[in-house]
């Protein structure tokens, strides 16, 4: 049985509406991505108003992998807000903020001692692993990569890479952010194997520590296991390695950020341990509080301990409220049969979309790890040049046929999924099926 029922076009009269309002009263740089208006949700279905149920493969970018409104996290929540609803941790101590911490501490990747503090949303927890690096080092300098993405704060802007869409006109940006290539081995030069291409990578790392910063002003070098914006792009592991053990060499930290990549859905709690590098510090957000602002850096205690007493900290951070909601999602993460499920969608979505290649010339490449899946669209498979008209018709005609949707990529010509991961293996396929109908459209269309 379908799960898809389309009463009426998207958006639909209520929807619109909706939108007409959200156009006048809210700003313009607060794009979306579609034009569904929610109603309810459960599990991998999004309600609109106007009757249409769709399947949600867009998570709300990576926040729901315990799925929208598991129902214990919707019952810890409730039950939380009748007792108290916030007192601020700087004020007054509740168990919850206790607890979560230390259930990150326990479950991140590192047997040494750690702590965590919590935070709002992820590009806070990015900005408190910053300042404890510098407070812990005594050092400024940040290294960041090429496509990279960590936020919209000032600093996280300044972190993040790609200038268009991000940081176009609201420079200056903070200072002391060294920024160098990220391996990108479906746009290596062509005349290269991947190996050779790596071995260069890591040359240029090396080479960046003379020609741009050197060791001995680093604080900290950040990065994302797997890209999430820039498309899905995993670190090679002789090249995460090198990064390792430069950190450990000169008193480095390493900052690994998974508030996209992190929580199953790599099919491991953490994309790193992909890799069996540990990192000094580790952020996450997104799925950790099924869509509860939640956040956090968790890592070695001495780094965690180093800025001052004051130092650290914020009203609503670790709210209780988010911390039960955190805890209730971790309860369902953590199981083995939800890692195991998620490798089951990942192979799913992974054989089918590999299957669409030889048929559908548009997608250039398809990649992931686990249930983090993309589809990159290419005008031409041997110039490579981004689809980038292509992929948003695409995503707007599977849209309209009942899924959410949304694009990635440094060029924009990338579709991710990442679904719910309670979904069902009937509406992945079905979801699938319309993503791959409209593929087939835009390609068919001149
Ligand atoms: N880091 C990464 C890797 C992300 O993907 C994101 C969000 N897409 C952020 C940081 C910022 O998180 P938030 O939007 O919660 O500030």
């Amino acid at each position: 049985m379908n799960t898809i029922h389309l009463k009426t076009p998207i958006p639909g009269p209520k929807s619109q509406a909706i939108l007409a309002r959200r156009q006048a009263a809210v700003p313009n740089g607060l794009a979306r991505a579609t034009d569904v208006v929610v109603k309810s949700a459960e599990g991998a279905i999004v309600h609109d108003i106007d009757g249409n149920t769709l399947i949600d493969m867009a998570g709300g970018i990576g926040m729901l992998n315990a799925g929208h409104c598991p129902p214990h996290v919707v019952e810890a929540i409730q039950k939380q807000a009748a007792s108290y609803i916030h007192t601020c941790a700087l004020v007054a101590t509740y168990e919850p903020y206790i607890e979560l911490c230390e259930r990150l501490n326990a479950i991140t990747p590192g047997t040494f001692t750690k702590k965590t503090l919590l935070s709002n949303s992820g590009a806070e927890a990015v900005e408190n692993a910053v300042k404890l690096s510098r407070a812990y080092t005594g050092k400024s300098a940040i290294i960041v990569f090429e496509g990279a993405y960590h936020g919209r704060t000032y600093l996280t802007m300044s972190l993040t890479s790609k200038y268009g869409l991000f940081k176009k006109g609201f420079g200056p940006f903070a200072p002391e952010i060294y920024r160098l290539p990220h391996p990108y081995l479906y746009r290596r030069p062509t005349d290269m194997s991947e190996n050779a291409y790596v071995t260069h990578c890591c040359d240029q790392l090396e080479k960046a520590l003379i020609s741009q910063v050197d060791p001995s002003a680093i604080a900290a070098i950040l990065i994302e296991p797997i890209q999430g914006e820039a498309g899905f792009i995993p670190m090679p592991a002789p090249f995460l390695q090198k990064i390792r053990d430069i950190c450990t060499q000169h008193n480095i930290v390493m900052i690994a950020d998974e508030v996209q990549s992190g929580f199953g859905r790599t099919g491991k709690l953490f994309a790193i341990e992909h890799y069996n590098i540990v990192p000094d510090l580790i952020t996450t957000a997104k799925s950790l509080g099924s869509g509860l602002p939640i956040s956090a850096v968790t890592g070695r205690a001495e780094i965690l301990d180093a800025a001052h007493p004051g130092g650290l900290g914020g009203t609503y951070s670790g709210s209780p409220i988010a911390c039960v909601a955190a805890l209730a999602t971790l309860d369902q993460i953590n199981q083995p049969t939800f890692l195991k499920r998620a490798n089951e969608i990942g192979d799913l979505i992974a054989n089918e979309i590999n299957s669409w290649r030889k048929k559908y010339p548009l997608i250039g490449d398809t990649r992931g790890v686990g249930a983090m899946q993309l589809i990159e669209f290419v005008l031409d498979p041997n110039t490579k040049i981004p689809a980038v008209e292509k992929t948003l018709q695409i995503v707007k005609h599977a849209t309209a046929h009942g899924l959410l949707l949304i694009r990635a990529g440094l060029y924009s010509n990338c579709i991710r999924l990442l679904p719910p991961l309670v979904i069902t293996d009937e509406q992945c396929h079905e979801a699938l099926n319309i993503l791959r109908q409209a593929i087939e459209h835009v390609q068919n269309t001149p």
